[in-house]
């Protein structure tokens, strides 16, 4: 393509409500433009990116054995009212009206679609495994849209849906699916994990999230060098420690104190002069509508999403003062586990105290030298918490380590969730009815984008990987108006042309150094500068972009030398 012909307004400026450096250089290098909060449009330059991975995508799909379909955006209440969804996936759904008044969603996901299509046209066994996947533009009403494409409202999507005839067939599929993304991000140039993760509100036992590696990226990642366990922070576990044995004997008698005004932590660790790790917080949930006490160690943080999953609640948020006056009998700031009138359940970390301190559910007062087993008992000790810096791995014991990632893809094994509520039934061998086992697979195309400028980016601009890179090739005559320079230009630009490279001629009437700046945020990986230098040396001048590394090579050599480094980058393992 000719520079002077492209549709690619570059931008010196870093837009004011850009965060991160993909979303400024996104903006900068002319590859999106934001249309409204969250809702974003693609440029000619970014549409490329785009492009490109949805390729690798589709490859990879395709060899792992799914089919592309393309399902609608507009989707019936009633199927989201067969799922439960229309209640329970809140406000993320963009709900409207036609003009009958039938009320429709925006799909954010395609669970239901999917589901409703194969139910209708698969009826035996014969029929199963399949696996069908589309790449679908979703939209989701994010609370805070940001990171300009990483977190959007309107995204593309690529959603795959295995359907199975029972379990063990639907592990067969994940793992299929696990090993596609495992060659769809290597593929695509990023460095990346995949972490054990919930399965959050789409239901199913357990996932997998693939996480790009960034110190800007919103999930915290769990992992550990020595045995390769890595899990979000939401998922990350912690090992049931050790009983230790406590004597009666150690035993101290149960001391009520007044406390005026003494809530917090804090505020009770400064007044009894004993350590947060002394102290029980007692902290009231709300469980569908039932109150649940969770104990934890003063120094640790509760992991809501472990206690949702260890009681099995479908809702699950702190309790408001009138739920906690009615199961403590105390206001806010003074609960504790001693003759309380709920479930109490504790954490690991409470397992091996004695002698702490809780509130004595009455207002302004706590108790010390507290004790399980003689002033109250619990439920289960259980893994509650938030992991912290000095955990250590519940695999191997190793000392864990923290990172931060963006959640680029997710496998999900779904089970009968939505099959068994929409009835996706087939005959067996024998002629019995049974239930579909499903998985899903959602990749991120715009934020695979983003997520990969975040790993390859410098103060100059983007720094493509080739399987990326919107053009492999830049090519830049110093000054147009030199007919030697442009000639050499031109039949160099057109030999790339016939071997396939992807290439810009930077045919501007622009100075080399404006040209070079652009060429840099742009992020091209190859640069070959034509100029009346190279011209009478018969040398022409390369640069790699990602090393800044300088090459010369005979100018009757270049198209080849230029066509193998490409050829190489993109299929590493051909070394
Ligand atoms: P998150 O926790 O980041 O909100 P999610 O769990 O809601 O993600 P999934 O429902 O698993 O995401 O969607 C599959 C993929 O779609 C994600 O892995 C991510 O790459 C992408 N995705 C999800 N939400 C957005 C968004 N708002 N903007 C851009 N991409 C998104
Ligand atoms: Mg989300």
């Amino acid at each position: 393509m000719r520079y002077s012909e492209m549709y690619l307004p570059t931008a010196r400026e870093i837009p004011s409500d850009a965060e991160v450096a993909s979303h400024q250089l996104m903006i900068r290098a002319g590859m999106i433009r934001k249309l409204t909060s969250g809702i974003y449009s693609y440029l000619p330059l970014g549409y490329r990116v785009i492009r490109k991975v949805e390729q690798i995508v589709r490859e990879e799909m395709n060899k792992a054995g799914a089919q592309e379909v393309h399902l609608p955006m507009v989707q019936p209440v009633e199927l989201w009212q067969e799922s439960g969804r229309w209640v329970h996936y809140g406000k993320e759904l963009l709900r409207f009206r036609d003009r009958h008044e039938r009320e429709y969603c925006l799909g954010p996901t395609h669970e239901e679609v999917i589901t409703d299509l194969v139910r209708n046209d698969i009826k035996t066994y014969r029929q199963l495994p399949r696996n069908l996947y589309q790449i679908q533009t979703k939209f989701r009403d994010e609370v805070r849209p940001r990171f300009g494409v990483m977190r959007c409202r309107e995204f593309g999507m690529k959603d795959a849906y295995s359907f199975d005839a029972d379990e063990a067939g639907a592990e067969k599929s994940y793992d299929k699916m696990f090993v596609a993304y495992n060659n769809i991000f290597n593929r695509c140039g990023l460095k990346f994990r995949s972490v054990e993760a919930d399965s959050g509100s789409i239901g199913g036992k357990y996932s997998h999230e693939f996480m790009v590696m960034a110190d800007s990226g919103e999930d915290a990642i769990v992992f550990c060098d020595k045995c390769a366990y890595a899990a979000n922070l939401e998922k990350a576990e912690i090992r049931e420690p050790e009983k230790k044995n406590i004597s009666q004997k150690d035993w101290l008698p149960l001391e009520s104190v007044h406390t005026p005004e003494v809530r917090t932590i804090e505020e009770v660790s400064t007044f009894l002069k004993v350590k947060p790790r002394d102290i029980v917080k007692t902290l009231i949930f709300n469980a569908d509508g039932k109150a649940c006490a969770v104990l934890i160690r003063g120094d640790q943080d509760v992991n809501e999403i472990k206690v949702k999953n260890y009681l099995g609640a479908a809702e699950l948020e702190l309790a408001d003062d009138e739920m906690i006056m009615k199961a403590t009998g105390a206001p806010r700031g003074f609960a504790g586990a001693v003759k309380i009138k709920t479930r109490v359940i504790a954490d690991f970390s409470v397992m091996n105290m004695i002698n702490f301190v809780t509130g004595a559910n009455k207002e302004d007062y706590h108790l010390k030298n507290v004790n399980i087993g003689r002033d109250f008992n619990v439920e289960v000790f259980a893994d509650l918490r938030v992991v912290k810096e000095n955990d250590s791995c519940p695999r191997c014991g190793d000392k864990i380590k923290f990172a931060r990632g963006i959640e680029v893809g997710h496998v999900f094994k779904l089970g009968t969730k939505y099959s068994k509520a929409m009835k996706a039934v087939y005959l067996d061998k024998d002629g019995q009815e049974k239930i579909m086992v499903m998985g899903c697979y959602g990749i991120g195309i715009g934020r695979t984008v983003a997520a990969c400028i975040e790993q390859n980016f410098d103060e100059n601009g983007i720094v493509w990987p080739m399987p990326l890179a919107p053009y492999q090739v830049i090519i830049t005559p110093v000054n147009i108006n030199e007919v030697d320079i442009m000639k050499a230009a031109e039949s160099i630009y057109s030999s790339m042309l016939n071997c396939g490279i992807e290439v810009i001629l930077d045919d501007r009437d622009e100075r080399a150094g404006v040209k070079f700046k652009d060429a840099d945020l742009i992020g091209i990986p190859i640069r070959i500068t034509i100029g009346q230098k190279s011209l009478a040396s018969g040398n022409i001048e390369l640069k790699i972009r990602k090393t800044g590394e300088n090459r010369l090579y005979p100018s009757q050599k270049i198209v080849q030398e230029v066509k193998a480094l490409i050829d190489q980058e993109l299929n590493p393992a051909a070394k």
